[in-house]
């Protein structure tokens, strides 16, 4: 599938959109989902233009996923995780819903998953547990 670049994800990235951001670097940008599947929900998503991680190139998929995994350990800390669902659709056939490719982490279990990308979260909570998440990969 070709990469559109006027999908949400890339206007995120460009600046031409708002995102509570966590953790950003040359590769990588994480921030908040904006409708989240439970408290804590964040998205990491590679800054090369890939629709799924069908199409990710395997070096951006390998950095992608440390952060990942960093990320995941601050929301551990931050936010006293008990368990982290880590969820990545590729197609909308799976659900994808944004086509850039983004690895989810949802701080809950697989039973307790709120229903997918369908209700605005309260965005004073989510700057709060931003804020959070932030202090901990910063620590
Ligand atoms: P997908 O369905 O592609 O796996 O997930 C896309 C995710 O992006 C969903 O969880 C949805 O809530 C989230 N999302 C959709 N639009 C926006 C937006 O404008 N900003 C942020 N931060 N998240 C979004």
């Amino acid at each position: 599938m070709a990469y559109d670049d006027q999908n949400i994800f890339a206007k995120i990235l460009r600046g031409e959109l708002p995102a509570i951001k966590i953790y950003e670097d040359d590769q990588v940008l994480a921030f908040m989902d904006i409708m989240p599947q439970a408290d804590g929900h964040a998205l990491v998503i590679p800054k090369v233009p890939a629709v799924s991680l069908l199409d990710l190139a395997p070096d951006a998929a390998a950095y992608t996923i440390q952060i990942v995994q960093k990320v995941a350990q601050a929301i551990e800390t931050a936010l006293d995780a008990k368990g982290i669902v880590l969820m990545q659709l590729s197609g909308s056939a799976a659900g994808q819903t944004v086509p850039h490719v983004h690895f989810h982490l949802i701080p809950s279990s697989i039973h307790q998953l709120g229903k997918h990308a369908i209700q605005m979260g309260d965005q004073e909570k989510i700057k709060a547990q931003a804020e959070k998440i932030r202090a901990a990969l910063n620590a």
